[in-house]
């Protein structure tokens, strides 16, 4: 068999791999001192739904969706069939002063489904970007200029969620709030505002989760009072903060914070960069608070998960804004790739899955599975915490399974209890001491069992 007969037994194809990669490759948020000694680096050959192959032949469960983006299973047939057929086409053209189909398509269908709330201006225009936090760049700006527009210069802060995230660009840094990622950048960053999170998880003694959010309404509604007419956009993750650790919230609080926005004339920025798409039980996570925000980012899920893309759905006044004869107030953002049309034409793909398919509905049940697999870890002894947003279940693991004591960083827990799941063929990426499950959307009841498995043993080696 090939030429493996050639080389040292003890040399696999898989070994081959990974050193020639170590000698070219630098990956995103690794230290990469840790490969492959204390962080396993896994070749990975092919896609088969929830299943990712790897050179060795080993199956791993992709039990978060190949970092929150894969909606319907690797390698979707469907989708892979409408990028080939665009391939075939028109790979890719000038957005500017140019047009085509599957951008328009998906644009129209995009504001077809978007949040919508009686008696608001809805969403009505689509600018593309090329990731999420690009999007999250345009939205940032776009609200930014629309007030420099109306001569509301003084309006010119950001009111961002602690514990929130929103990318890794300087821009969106500086509206994210994880420590990890911010705080070397931090003497980069544009000041943001930072309101206390609604998370429930800090709900104090007898608070129920939507008085938790009503106490964070209050707080926010007081940093808007201090900063009166000096705030241009909130921007938040509706429902539940994912990088900062799958930490969920009353939908009620986004409710108080659509009317908060209102009454200080501060535009809304909802980041469903990582909600949006079916994640948390809903297409969208604004819709379980009836609200519509006046920007929407968009990204992840968008293209199923074959194809980078981003869209910032805005509404139509503020669209209206930039219209005028000068260059200076139009919005002269772009990306060389932007509104892509293999990207659209996969985003096409996926929606028309969503209808085909009833994939809300479906959710719904794998949902339940989740619910009754995930409610028995509550009796695990460091597990302080279980919780679910649709197609989310999240375990916070504390040292005593109290939920105020966290390990020592040194113990390394969530790397822990990677490398057991990766063992026993789960993909699991803990963050921090938070284990989630974020599969796709296409998982089995089987398969959910052997998560559930892999997960306890994962959750009882690492805390031990
Ligand atoms: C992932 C994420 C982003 C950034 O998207 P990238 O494509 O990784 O740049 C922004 N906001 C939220 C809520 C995210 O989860």
């Amino acid at each position: 068999m090939r030429e493996d007969l050639h080389r040292p037994a003890m040399i696999t194809d898989a070994d081959q791999w990974r050193s020639r990669d170590l000698a070219v490759l630098w990956h995103p948020c690794t230290q990469m001192r840790e490969h492959p000694g204390t962080l396993p680096l896994v070749p990975i050959e092919r896609g088969e739904g929830a299943w990712l192959i790897g050179r060795d032949g080993r199956r791993y469960l992709d039990a978060v969706s190949s970092w929150w983006t894969n909606l319907f299973g690797h390698a979707e047939p469907r989708i892979a069939a409408a990028i080939a057929a665009q391939a075939g086409q028109l790979e890719q053209v000038i957005l500017a002063g140019f047009s085509h189909q599957p951008a328009v398509e998906l644009a129209e269908r995009l504001l077809a489904i978007a949040p919508r709330e009686t008696g608001r201006d809805p969403l009505a225009k689509v600018f593309y970007a090329d990731n999420g936090s690009a999007g999250v760049e345009v939205a940032l700006k776009m609200a930014f200029h629309w007030f420099h527009n109306r001569g509301e210069h003084r309006r010119r802060k950001f009111v961002a969620l602690e514990n929130g995230y929103h990318g890794e660009t300087l821009g969106a840094l500086a509206v994210g709030d994880v420590p990890l990622y911010r705080r070397v950048y931090a003497p980069l960053l544009a000041e943001a505002l930072f309101a206390p999170s609604p998370d429930s998880f800090l709900a104090v003694e007898g608070e129920s989760p939507a008085d938790c959010a009503r106490r964070a309404a209050d707080a926010l509604g007081e940093l808007l009072e201090r900063h009166a007419g000096e705030v241009c956009a909130l921007i938040l993750e509706p429902r539940v903060q994912c990088a900062g650790g799958m930490r969920m919230h009353d939908p009620a609080y986004l409710a108080h914070a659509r009317a908060l926005c209102d009454a200080h004339g501060v535009l809304m920025i909802a980041d469903e960069i990582a909600t949006g798409f079916g994640r948390t039980g809903s297409l969208f996570a604004c819709q379980q608070a009836g609200i519509q925000p006046d920007l929407l980012c968009l990204s992840k899920g968008l293209t199923g998960g074959f194809l980078p893309l981003a869209a910032v759905l805005a509404t139509q006044s503020i669209y209206d804004g930039f219209l005028d004869d000068s260059r200076e107030r139009a919005f002269l953002h772009s990306h060389s790739y932007t509104g892509n049309p293999l990207a659209c034409a996969a985003a096409l793909a996926s929606l028309d899955i969503f209808e085909t398919d009833d994939v809300l509905a479906h959710n719904i049940e794998t949902a339940g599975h989740m619910a009754r697999l995930a409610a028995p870890f509550a009796e695990l002894p460091h597990v302080a915490d279980v919780r679910q947003a649709g197609m989310i279940v999240a375990f916070e693991l504390t040292r005593d399974g109290d939920r105020r004591t966290p390990f020592e960083a040194s113990r390394r827990v969530g790397l822990r209890a990677y490398r057991s799941a990766l063992d026993q063929g789960v993909v699991l990426r803990p963050l921090g001491d938070i284990v989630y499950w974020m599969p796709p959307y296409c998982v089995t009841p089987q398969q959910l069992e052997l998560l559930a498995d892999a997960t306890r043993t994962a959750i009882l080696e690492a805390a031990a």
